[in-house]
């Protein structure tokens, strides 16, 4: 592979290029990647800029928010002159202020059944770091159809998880469908802010998801597909449990009855 770096490059990621799993190669594979953070939120703050600081080239930022002051307590992306400001704007600005060597694209946008094909067409890894269900489910079915490895996480009170999905690439790997088939009622599970998040939780959440995005990027390490890590902050313990792949996915299997993204349109 040809590296094309800069000395300050070299001098940016010389903890990286050190690493004998990561190297020059590796860092050129981050460098040529390209990423796209679903949500600028809780998970995507840490996750963004993480990616940013490592420098994964590309990095696309999703949301149609702005920032809000009972953001803050865990959104480490913005700050208080960022109060009123789009997130994705907010975010980009933090991103590049760490690392200018890198591209920041921001869509500023509602994901939605009409849009999410042409937008993760765009990119290599999907991280979602969204809040609800209904755009879990969304990415889950769109980076299948569409072949895109999809870097899966999520967040409530002390409790998070992990995991990574590739089933495009066929058994052993499952979808987020495999585990849960459907979304679950409204209001079945509380949102954070209904039944609240510790800030630090998101970070353990998002940084991990960065952490395992580097590695599919750079195809290094045990991928994550066809396991969960199960966080437990109260308890201080992690555990990593074996996902398979449902013969009757309704998304994944033989006998699958989505083959569209035509479920999602309301
Ligand atoms: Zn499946």
């Amino acid at each position: 592979m040809d590296f094309d770096f800069s000395d300050s490059e070299i001098q940016r990621y010389a903890r990286h290029i050190v690493l004998k799993d990561v190297g020059g190669t590796g860092q050129m594979k981050l460098k040529r990647g390209r990423v796209l953070v679903v949500g600028a939120g809780g998970l995507g703050s840490p996750l963004a800029m993480y990616l940013a600081a490592a420098g994964v080239g590309t990095i696309g930022i999703v949301d149609d928010d702005v920032v809000e002051l009972s953001n803050l307590q865990r959104q480490i992306a913005h700050g208080m002159s960022d109060i009123g400001a789009p997130k994705v704007d907010s975010a980009r600005a933090t991103m590049l202020n760490m690392n200018p060597e890198v591209t920041v694209q921001t869509h500023q946008m509602r994901l939605n059944a009409k849009n999410v094909l042409e937008l993760i067409g765009q990119y290599d890894v999907i991280a979602d770091g969204s809040d609800n269900f209904e755009t879990r489910f969304l990415l889950n079915d769109a980076c299948y159809l569409a072949g895109k490895t999809l870097v899966s996480g999520a967040a409530l009170r002390f409790d998070g998880q992990v995991s990574t999905f590739k089933a495009h690439l066929g058994a052993p790997h499952p979808c987020y469908r495999c585990i849960y088939h459907a979304p679950p009622p409204p209001d079945a599970i509380p949102s954070c802010s209904q039944g609240g998040v510790l800030g630090a939780v998101v970070g353990t959440i998002g940084g991990m998801q960065a952490t395992e995005v580097l590695k599919e990027l750079m195809a290094i390490g045990d991928s994550l597909s066809g396991q969960l890590v199960i966080v437990d902050a109260l308890a201080a313990s992690f555990r990593k449990i074996r996902v398979p792949r449902d013969p009757g996915c309704p998304l994944c299997s033989d006998a699958a009855t989505i083959k569209d993204l035509s479920c999602h349109e309301h």
